[in-house]
């Protein structure tokens, strides 16, 4: 065992976490989802859950969580319908005229930091705030590009292009965009990871100092948080898994990775470089003979992504390497 005074809790006052594919998969929690949270706030960490989804409001986020066993205040839950909303009160006048393309959820925010909700571009509002909306009639998206064309301000949630379902794949908040974007010579102000209003939200809501970001999705949560300069980890209960992270760009690599939750209370994931490559505890990955070699592949899910933060260090610094055949050995890990 690595000695335990450098685990994530110990290194962090806040644990701010993307929902789907970190906390809860479908239907379920994500297993060791709410011992791990509710260890890091017996420690005194403070817990945040961030969401794009602008349809939902935060007392159903919480009352969802809750029902799969996870300790959550609806204060706990900061969504994109509330960041663009604040962020929208801070640049327009208080009573201003806001036409609303999205859920009731999300007129609701804007109602409550003070505008007054219009449903037509006749009404002259002075800007547009468009959020997910599973329900839309078309005719509002008409209304929005009516008032964006005479001069409204277009704010957005998210742009998120898709959502999952249990059925498959779902046109989500950028497709909705798209269709407004497609009549409309602007483009509109966004909240939702990877910008970074949601997440500076976040951290005013918290008040925390030194936060880290637990994400599944490498373009959307880690580059997120590298938008803020914030720490940040990849779990792999989601989206993205080991071949997404050997081959991610430099602004989505994340600060360190962890199998899930339960990698809060276990020492961070750090690499070493070396004169022939990187090391992670026992793990090496290294180029031999102009490719790449690993060693301390063991089984234990632990030891195996210890040689994936190893690769990874080493085929952002080569490119040119083709890590495959190293990566095919790490069959605990997606
Ligand atoms: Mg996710």
């Amino acid at each position: 065992m690595r000695k335990v005074n450098n685990r994530i809790i110990d290194l962090h006052d806040a644990v701010l976490l993307d929902l789907d594919g970190v906390v809860y998969l479908g239907p379920q929690a994500v297993g060791g989802a709410p011992e791990s949270l509710d260890a890091a706030r017996r420690k005194g960490i403070q817990i945040a859950f961030v969401t794009n989804n602008a349809a939902r409001r935060p007392s159903a986020v919480a009352d969802h969580l809750r029902s799969l066993g996870i300790t959550c205040q609806e204060m706990d839950v900061v969504t994109s319908a509330q960041a663009i909303t604040a962020l929208m009160a801070r640049q327009l006048a208080k009573g201003s005229k806001v036409l609303v393309c999205g859920t009731d959820a999300l007129a609701e925010e804007a109602t409550k930091v003070g505008f007054t909700i219009v449903e037509s571009f006749t009404d002259e509002p002075v800007a547009v705030v468009q959020g997910y909306s599973p329900s839309i009639n078309w005719q509002r998206f008409d209304e929005a590009a009516h008032a964006i064309q005479r001069g409204a301000v277009w704010y957005m949630s998210n742009t998120d292009p898709n959502r999952p379902t249990n059925l498959g794949m779902v046109p989500g908040a950028g497709a909705q965009m798209a269709v407004v974007a497609a009549a409309v010579d602007a483009k509109p102000v966004i909240a939702g990871k990877p910008f970074p209003p949601l997440l500076e939200a976040t951290v005013e809501r918290v008040g925390c100092q030194a936060p880290i970001f637990i994400g599944d999705r490498l373009d959307t949560d880690i580059e997120g948080a590298n938008n803020v300069s914030m720490a940040s980890m990849l779990v792999f209960t989601g989206a993205h898994g080991k071949y997404d992270l050997v081959s991610a760009p430099v602004h989505q690599r994340p600060t360190t990775i962890g199998f899930d939750l339960m990698s809060l209370s276990q020492p961070i994931r750090r690499a070493n470089t070396t004169d022939t490559g990187w090391t992670c505890g026992a793990a090496i990955a290294r180029i031999v003979g102009g490719k790449i070699e690993v060693s301390g592949v063991e089984d234990g899910v632990d030891a195996q992504l210890d040689v994936l933060w190893a690769l990874a260090n080493l085929c952002w610094a080569h490119p040119e390497l083709d890590p495959s055949a190293a990566l095919e050995e790490l069959d605990m890990v997606p």
